[in-house]
């Protein structure tokens, strides 16, 4: 087994990170590549599939530039953004609708307005929220005539950035998706596990355009050499972003759970085999499916702006020059001298979900300096975070043994700590903290038998730190309840 190594592709939102990853669990050799964001009009977000496809070559030739041949390959992704490509050419006609892109709100209204959101929650764990990719899909039947005729008659494929890559690695020969990409798309029925032919009428989907659901680990293609640096490399993993980040970091019995804090924060419980489906704010949505059909669910909480609002410190108030600085001035505070910032800078996600809510500074007077709306500000973050785990232990009924952290704002000591204080829990940190990647590469692993068990996998984790719940500030998370009350729905007194 020695030298062998696993290729794991991510594709994210602003770049590709290629891992070259050993089968004890470290990284040997990285590749990045950024890609470009296309804003044709406010509120919205597209990508060019072709420029996804180059910066994943770009960021594999990189990461295989030692020689290695990986043994296999794990795919992971932005989740939720639509991508449609000609199933010979491969070319597509159109750029692919981002997650993120909001022109979709129109059609989210309408649908709920004519009541149909509370059988698709039932089905699919999600909610009419244009996140999703199902009423993109709508938008191109409404907008974009000819690309959907194309979509119709069969020529035209449709999937996420999972599928399109896989078709890309295999020449077009494979139309396939993994069951948590699938859970993301508002087309997928959480209780039969496949397509769902009321919600494609909804969506106005044709099903035979869509990529056949398969397990998220396990072989399933094979790299076309001619598309891929001359190698026939088998592709045996493939999971969204969020839930390779839970596989990653070992999350593989219910209870166990983890927090990306990136640009947002995704909270995502591991729930077993058990549907937990919310009433307050949370998605349901599958794991991972295992090679034998059986799948695990998660509970997930996505909030909206986390590392985001450092950016904005930084960026437009420009009261501190990097983001590690926000350590250091939150400690040299003794607290936040009573300021409370919620940081609903694009609106409230989970749990409180609020397009309409502002950002919010309360409390200023005239002691308040810098240091103290930084340290508010990740004070913020963690009373975000623990406002979807609280609401994530009432619903699941079971009592986190521990958080979980990665993602970049995770390097932060003082958030770590102000995080264990509010969840009464151990936060504990990897030494890996490409924890999206390594799950893909786990799962990779683990469908070509490099690896043979989950327990296995779970003996790889190594810890960086851990940091142990200290006294909780019960009557700053109060405050900050307040605050958030006092920010929503600002935006719709105009
Ligand atoms: P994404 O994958 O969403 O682009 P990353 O995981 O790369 O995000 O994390 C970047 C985010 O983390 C940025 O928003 C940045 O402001 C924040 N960040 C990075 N380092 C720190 C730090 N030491 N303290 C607080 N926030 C940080």
């Amino acid at each position: 087994m020695a030298g062998m190594t696993l290729l794991a592709i991510d594709v994210g939102t602003t770049g590709v990170t290629a891992l070259l990853v050993s089968t004890d669990a470290s990284i040997v050799a990285k590749g990045y590549q950024e890609f470009p964001q296309h804003f044709p009009q406010e509120g919205w977000v597209e990508h060019d599939p072709a420029e996804i496809w180059d910066a994943t070559l770009a960021a594999c030739e990189r990461a295989l530039a030692g020689d290695e041949v990986p043994s296999a390959i794990g795919i992971t992704n932005q989740r939720e953004t639509l991508v449609l490509w000609d199933r010979e050419t491969l070319g597509s006609p159109m750029k692919a609708i981002v997650w993120q892109d909001r022109r979709t709100a129109g059609i989210c209204a309408q649908l709920k307005a004519d009541g149909h959101e509370a059988m698709v929650a039932e089905r699919t764990g999600l909610r009419l929220d244009p996140y999703f990719t199902g009423t993109k899909i709508t938008w191109v039947h409404d907008n974009a005539p000819h690309v959907f005729a194309g979509i119709k008659a069969g020529r035209t494929a449709i999937g996420t950035v999972d599928s399109y890559l896989i078709a890309r690695l295999t020449r077009g020969l494979h139309h396939i998706t993994d069951a948590s990409n699938a859970s993301r798309t508002l087309l997928y029925n959480l209780t039969t596990g496949d397509w769902d032919d009321d919600l494609c009428d909804l969506f106005e989907v044709p099903r035979e355009a869509l990529p056949e659901i398969v397990p998220s680990y396990g072989e399933v293609a094979t790299t076309d050499p001619d598309c891929f640096f001359g190698l026939s490399v088998p592709i045996a993993g493939i999971a969204g972003d969020q839930q390779a980040a839970l596989f990653g970091q070992a999350c593989f019995v219910p209870g166990s759970s983890k927090c990306t804090y990136g640009t947002g924060s995704f909270v995502l419980v591991n729930t077993g085999e058990e549907l937990v489906r919310s009433e307050n704010g949370l998605l349901t949505t599958v794991a991972w499916q295992h090679p034998d059909g059986t799948r695990e669910f998660a509970l997930e909480g996505a909030v909206f702006v986390t590392g985001s609002a450092i950016q904005w410190l930084r960026d437009g108030l420009g009261i501190i020059r990097n983001a590690a600085e926000s350590e250091d001035l939150a400690l040299s505070v003794p607290d936040s001298g009573g300021v409370v910032f919620v940081p609903a800078l694009a609106g409230l996600g989970a749990p409180d979900w609020d397009p309409h809510a502002r950002g919010t500074i309360l409390g200023i007077t005239r002691g308040t300096t810098r240091a103290h709306l930084v340290r508010a500000t990740l004070e913020a973050i963690a009373y975000q975070v623990r406002d979807v785990v609280d609401v994530m232990v009432h619903e699941s009924g079971v009592k986190l043994p521990r958080l979980a952290v990665d993602g970049g704002a995770s390097a932060n000591n003082f958030l770590c700590q102000t995080q264990a204080n509010q969840l009464q829990v151990p936060v504990v940190r990897p030494a890996v903290l490409e924890t999206t990647g390594l799950g893909a590469a786990f799962l990779a692993g683990l469908g070509t038998g490099v690896w043979t068990s989950q327990e296995e996998l779970a003996r790889t984790w190594r810890e960086d730190a851990k940091f142990s719940p200290g006294a909780m500030d019960a009557k700053g998370h109060r405050r900050w309840r307040t605050a958030v009350e006092r920010s929503r729905g600002w935006a719709s007194m105009d």
